[in-house]
């Protein structure tokens, strides 16, 4: 039975979907304006693994993810984040490109990262710029029912319109007023009203006409637009980081609710930030590493994916270059292990056998409770040690092999590592192995050391295990 922590009622809460076997979720996405960063990556896997997971336990997952290609501002931690300048539009203008080339420039870079990652494309990646009419038609609806209002040209949600206004992040209005204070907009009636559509300054490039106004629309339609036309008025699931419960979600859930009259998500699930020295990574402080960044220093984005997953995903986590070192050595004992596998698995040994359905049993249990990887992981290191035991005596037998390598392919949808199997070492390479393996058999070890050398010229290392080799790349 899964649980997950629902950040709207702040418990843990058995999954139930809208429609038996089916799953809907929205991922907010990226805001294509910079590289990517890896506390983004945080992000998006653990959305993945969410959705791994589903899919594992026989749910179909429909996922769509947005691309923000308009109207996030650049203070997005200000108040109800409509102030400042479109992000990708100053981009652009320090770039002297256009801010279609800005966003399809760092759209691209979002995609590579992500199938880097092994991170699950979802089935479709809406952009907000193509989805300008459907949010027209919110923000007209809003108007009629009551819930927004114009002035010049800027149309504002009326917060005070929706009572359960906070719910999600605890800010409601009674708590707003004791709080700071937001610098008021001249044509809101309350400082905490947000902007649906924004009246676009003569200069702006990205501006669209609308019944009110040439302009933009405000930061947090766009989902709500985005997620009514792919998934329906109500969905199941909706992820991001902690910093989109507010302003983001919390007015996502008001404009979208007042909208269609319907409940709008039923689980609301974040990852908690990746920190550098205690503080949220950020394009805007600059205090960040890009994938490219880990990759230079010898890392794999594989050993990204180990250290993301060994922490919990609702754990705060600083990033280290040394707990990313360890992380690397964990993989490489899942490497290893599988590899072992793969050897003892094409003989015909007979032996023992590991109870596995207790592992696996174990290992679900683990992220049956909100998606607790680094608990999996932990039952996962046990079933390696207790085959290494048997594996050390050479008693496993070669079917034993087999059903670990199976349950292992079959766990690892989960958590989705790309291993440097025999299956991903080039034929070429493949063949000199063997070769060697047949010089060494005949006790040719000139030609065995020979054929070593070639393989390590060629950027690969073979290690000799019990009756057969193992081979593995020496980045
Ligand atoms: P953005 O491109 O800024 O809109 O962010 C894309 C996604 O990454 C959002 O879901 C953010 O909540 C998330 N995110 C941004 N910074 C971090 C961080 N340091 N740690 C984890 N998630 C983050
Ligand atoms: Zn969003």
């Amino acid at each position: 039975m899964l649980k997950l922590y629902n950040t709207l009622t702040k418990q843990k809460e058995v999954f139930e979907p809208l429609n038996p076997g089916k799953v809907s979720m929205y991922v907010c996405g990226p805001t294509v304006y910079d590289f990517v960063h890896i506390g983004n990556i945080r992000s998006y896997l653990f959305s993945d693994t969410l959705r791994r997971y589903l899919a594992y336990l026989g749910f179909e997952v429909k996922m769509i993810k947005n691309i923000t290609d308009v109207g996030h501002l650049t203070e997005d931690s200000q108040g109800q984040g409509d102030s400042g300048e479109d992000k990708i539009t100053r981009k652009a203008q320090a770039e002297k490109k256009t801010p279609e080339e800005i966003a399809r420039f760092f759209e691209k870079d979002f995609h590579q990262v992500e199938e880097k990652m092994n991170i699950l494309p979802a089935q479709y990646f809406p952009r907000a710029t193509a989805h300008i009419d459907q949010m027209i038609k919110i923000v007209e609806k809003l108007l009629e029912k009551g819930h927004a209002y114009k002035k010049n040209g800027n149309v504002f949600f009326d917060v005070t319109s929706f009572p359960d206004y906070g719910q999600l992040s605890g800010n409601t209005l009674e708590n707003l007023k004791v709080g700071a204070r937001v610098e008021e907009h001249p044509d809101k009636k309350n400082p905490w009203d947000f902007a649906l559509w924004i009246k676009a300054p003569k200069e702006h490039i990205l501006k669209w006409s609308s019944p009110w106004s040439i302009g933009y629309p405000g930061w947090h339609i766009e989902c709500s637009a985005m997620s009514t036309e792919y998934l329906g008025s109500t969905i199941d699931i909706h992820t991001g980081g902690e910093d989109n419960i507010f302003p983001h979600h919390e007015a996502e859930i008001a404009q979208t609710q007042c909208y269609s009259g319907q409940k709008f998500v039923h689980y609301w699930l974040h990852a908690r930030h990746l920190l550098m020295n205690g503080e949220k990574m950020s394009k805007s402080k600059g205090n960040l590493f890009t994938l490219p960044d880990i990759i230079k220093k010898g890392f794999s984005p594989m050993d990204l994916r180990m250290l993301f997953l060994s922490s919990h995903y609702r754990s705060p986590l600083d990033f280290s270059w040394e707990a990313l070192e360890q992380a690397k050595k964990n993989l490489q004992k899942i490497n290893d292990f599988v590899l072992e596998l793969e050897i003892v698995a094409k003989q015909k040994k007979s032996g023992q056998d590991p109870n596995l359905e207790n592992f696996g049993t174990e290992i679900e249990k683990a992220l049956n409770d909100d998606l607790n990887t680094p608990l999996a992981l932990s039952f996962l290191y046990s079933l390696i040690s207790e085959t290494h035991k048997l594996l050390s005596n050479n008693s496993l037998s070669s079917q034993s092999a087999q059903e670990i390598l199976s349950f292992w392919q079959k766990i690892n949808l989960v958590f989705g590592f790309i291993l440097q199997g025999q299956a991903q070492i080039p034929k070429e390479i493949q063949q000199i192995a063997e070769d060697r393996q047949k010089a060494r058999q005949q006790k040719d070890f000139q030609k065995s050391d020979q054929l070593r050398d070639l393989l390590e010229q060629k950027g690969f290392l073979i290690e000799d295990s019990g009756e057969g080799y193992k081979i593995r790349s020496k980045k």
